[in-house]
């Protein structure tokens, strides 16, 4: 065959695609307003009747080269992405993404902003044990300037047989304190049936890395107007922990806080490996206030302090650690919380680094 007759039979097949291209977006195009109607007439977009008697249709007209198989295979994959084409905008930029939405979100909760420019401490007991446990921590937090308690009341425990948290019990006692010291309650809530409730109690609701991916908890969290700490997974990926924010906030809840709390490798000299990266990481990728749990990722309490100025040094909002009067005897993580005075010297430190001031300092 002479060079010629190839650049000739090449130039039909450019004029083909061309072709082809206007085509199936003339398809696309078609398939969209088909689309758009079912939607007013509230019908399902997906329709296999239809698909079938498409395919039998070509498959009675096709007189090669390609084979019946072929030619069912080509188009099917033409149904797929013209049926995919209305989800794609969803799809590909997500709600709790940059591109979405350029600037930070800020959560403003009793005159506390997370996510503003001050980086915030989240700090208390593991579980809510009694009003005196909680108040002594309480009492602390006032003398350093610190606004946010956390405690848990439902606890997500490995054994059946560990303590499992106070429950209503212990969101009363959370309530309660925080109105008496002015503080902003933070506490898990494990159940769907239970998020509605919790609104009355805490001011942001914990979801934890056990419960990433318990989508009927996301969605109920989505569906009411209260802030909420999403921890990430213990073996999330962050594509899935992006995700699961996403759950919560196309259900309608913008008011989402992502927290780091370390992930399982086959490291064991701490109980967790905290994903440093993954601050900056969701930091880009969303405008999502990001946390640092120190204490979960790393479950030693020599290593608190360096994590913490590494959360605070690489972009995070804040970093939360668990402290207790008395760890020894504490219900549940009794081995890495820390003591008040621990503590103070923890965040003694932090304000020496000038990589943290006190929300109180803030103020002045
Ligand atoms: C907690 O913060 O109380 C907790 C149980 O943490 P995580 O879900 O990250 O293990
Ligand atoms: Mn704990």
């Amino acid at each position: 065959m002479s060079q010629e007759k190839i650049d000739a039979l090449r130039k039909q097949v450019d004029e083909i695609n061309l072709q082809l291209l206007q085509l199936i977006n003339r398809r696309a195009a078609l398939v969209q307003e088909i689309g758009n109607e079912k939607e007013k007439q509230g019908i399902n977009r997906f329709d296999p009747e239809r698909e079938r008697e498409m395919l039998n249709l070509l498959v009675e007209h096709n007189e090669g080269p390609f084979n019946d198989n072929t030619i069912r295979h080509l188009f099917k994959q033409i149904f797929k992405v013209s049926l995919e084409l209305q989800d794609d905008e969803k799809k590909r930029v997500l709600l709790v993404s940059r591109q979405k939405k350029s600037e930070d979100t800020v959560i403003q909760v009793k005159g506390v902003e997370f996510g503003g420019k001050a980086p915030i401490l989240i700090a208390g007991p593991c579980s809510v044990e009694s009003y005196e446990q909680v108040k002594e921590v309480a009492e602390n937090h006032v003398k350093r300037g610190l606004r946010v308690l956390r405690g848990g009341a439902y606890k997500p425990r490995t054994s059946p047989y560990d303590f499992q948290g106070l429950g209503v019990e212990g969101l009363e006692i959370l309530k309660r304190i925080g109105d008496e010291y002015n503080l902003v309650t933070i506490s898990e809530i494990v159940s769907p049936n239970d998020i509605e409730l919790a609104t009355q109690y805490i001011d942001v609701i914990q979801i934890g890395a056990r419960n990433m991916q318990n989508f009927e908890l996301l969605k109920a969290a989505g569906r009411v107007n209260h802030p909420i700490l999403l921890k990430r997974g213990l073996s999330a990926t962050i594509e899935e922990f992006i995700y699961a924010a996403e759950y919560i906030l196309s259900e309608g809840n913008t008011q989402v806080m992502l927290c780091e709390r370390g992930i399982r490798t086959y490291e064991k000299a701490t109980r967790n490996t905290l994903d440093i990266s993954a601050v900056p990481l969701l930091k880009q990728e969303t405008h999502l206030p990001v946390f640092v749990d120190v204490t979960h990722s790393t479950g030693r309490r020599d290593l608190l302090l360096p994590t913490a100025k590494a959360g605070f040094a690489v972009g995070a909002d804040g970093v939360m650690i668990e402290v207790h009067p008395d760890p020894d005897v504490a219900l549940s993580d009794a081995k890495q919380q820390v003591t008040i005075p621990q503590f103070n010297e923890i965040v003694d430190e932090l304000l020496k680094s000038g990589l943290y001031k006190t929300e109180a300092l803030l103020g002045k």
